[in-house]
């Protein structure tokens, strides 16, 4: 057992930011104890339930997060909601520092008439519907029509194009869940429509994910050409990154493919495509107002040039038919206490550093201090800074660790008292091994478990 004066910090949150706060904190600090408190009873967050099912290599970051958990100065208790079943003042009052790293839960809406109708999903819940997210499970989204509209143009609507378009020989070897699998194999969509309110010169998506949809099998490109006018002469001044993937779709959208490629995409069942200079105004419903039959869209033009360039509304209005719009415009952070700062207006905690301002013995890492944007390797940095602040302010005496503080022991009892039941890493271990072993029946990583009571349940087998 480790000395009763040790410095106790407690971590909200196991996704990365949490995950990675903890491992430089342990490293840094000889003698810190850290628990990390996390909402559902398994950890990982969204590179559990965020990264796409046929991105098996991104996920190779649990191998570390693994590690980390099994230290012995560190412990998870999984099931735990901080704001709800312990709070934020008695987190302080166990613990020398509080370090807030529980992401972006919420989502940013259209704001557009209709979004409300049947058939109009956020990203958000419908990438937690494929990859098993509890609160996701009932979506069970139709995809019985012929055309899909995503709104935005990042890197996770072309996750969900990805998924709705993939042949299912390529899903089925995913840890993707069977309900998700089994509702895409039997979809009826043909085109996925992505769609972005400035643009090809401001796309948001990267690379990678731009070259898998040109390369996805079964599929073919459907650009509008007129969208790239001046493109090819703005080329020379971008930087390079975005250079290199504005090439990528002038190519994909005005080249005429060589002979092989030509064939492949005639043999093509499928379509995908991006719009640009296109922005939501209603979303539009069959006669009985059941479900959403289409979208109306604002033809915007773009103002300025580069990153910092502005949508502006020609009054040019087109409308799309389609069965199932997705608006794929970005999670939000939401506040998780009374206690805690937060600005509603960036929705992120207000903080210099990871310390949050006004706020001693509170910090604050990944999704909810920069907000919702950023790789895994962004989010791992920016924990890595606000692990190094605290650090600091504890080997400065700005955060007083001298006196002695209960750590765990005052909050399991607490939880206790209040008949909420932690579930341990070695807990999550039996969880993990039950959903290894059925996925291996099936060929595919593994079979999540759908339900927080069976996940319960296998925690205490
Ligand atoms: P999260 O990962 O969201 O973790 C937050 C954790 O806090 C969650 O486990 C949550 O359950 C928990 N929590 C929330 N509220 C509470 C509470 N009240 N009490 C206790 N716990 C709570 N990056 C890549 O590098 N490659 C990819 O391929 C990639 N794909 C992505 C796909 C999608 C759809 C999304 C949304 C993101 C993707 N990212 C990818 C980005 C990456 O997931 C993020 O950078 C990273 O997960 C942010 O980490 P975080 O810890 O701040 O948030």
């Amino acid at each position: 057992s480790f000395s009763s004066c040790s410095p106790k910090v407690c971590v909200v949150g196991s996704g990365p930011a949490g995950f990675y706060t903890a491992q430089h904190l342990i490293k840094a600090r000889q003698d810190a104890e850290v628990d990390i408190l996390e909402r559902l009873p398994v950890p990982f967050g969204l590179v559990r339930f965020g990264v796409a099912p046929d991105h098996p290599e991104v996920k190779n970051v649990i191998n570390t997060f693994t590690q980390t958990a099994q230290h012995p100065r560190c412990s998870f208790y999984g099931n735990v909601n901080v704001g709800k079943d312990v709070s934020i003042g008695e987190l302080q009052q166990a613990y020398h520092a509080v370090v807030l790293s529980y992401g972006a839960e919420g989502n940013r809406s259209m704001g557009v008439p209709g979004e409300d109708l049947p058939g109009v999903y956020s990203a958000k819940d419908f990438v937690g519907w494929y990859n098993g997210l509890p609160s996701c499970r009932e979506l069970q989204p139709d995809l019985s029509c012929e055309t899909a509209v995503i709104l935005g143009q990042g890197n996770v609507a072309l996750d969900v194009a990805r998924v709705l378009l993939s042949p299912i020989n390529i899903l089925k070897n995913t840890d993707i869940t069977q309900p998700a699998l089994d509702s895409l194999a039997k979809s009826r969509i043909r085109r996925v429509l992505i769609v972005g309110r400035r643009g090809p010169v401001q796309v948001a998506c990267t690379i990678k994910e731009l070259r898998e949809m040109v390369n996805l099998p079964g599929t073919t490109p459907e650009m509008v050409a007129a969208d790239f006018q001046g493109v090819a002469e703005a080329l020379k001044d971008l930087p390079r990154p975005r250079k290199r993937l504005t090439e990528l779709m002038l190519k994909t959208a005005l080249e005429t493919p060589g002979e092989k490629e030509q064939e492949r995409r005639s043999k093509a069942s499928r379509v995908w495509g991006l719009r640009f200079f296109r922005s939501p105004i209603e979303v539009l419903s069959d006669p009985g107002h059941h479900k959403v039959a289409g979208i109306r869209l604002a033809v915007n033009r773009v103002e300025g040039s580069g990153e910092g360039a502005r949508a502006v509304l020609t009054g040019k209005v087109e409308e799309v038919s389609c069965g199932l719009v997705i608006s794929s415009i970005g999670y939000r952070s939401l506040p998780i206490d009374p206690l805690v700062p937060f600005d509603s207006h960036k929705a992120i905690i207000p903080n210099t550093v990871g310390r949050v301002h006004q706020a001693p013995g509170l910090y604050c890492s990944g999704w909810v201090k920069t907000g919702p944007t950023g790789v895994i390797a962004t989010t791992m940095n920016n924990s890595f800074d606000t692990a190094r602040s605290l650090v600091e302010d504890m080997d400065s005496g700005s955060l007083d660790v001298s006196s002695a503080k209960p750590g765990s022991q005052f909050i399991t009892a607490l939880l206790e008292n209040r008949g909420v039941k932690p579930v341990t890493f070695s807990d999550w271990e039996k969880i993990n091994s039950v959903e290894v072993r059925r996925g291996e029946v099936n060929g595919k990583p593994r079979e999540k478990v759908l339900t927080v009571e069976e996940m319960l349940q296998l925690a205490r087998a």
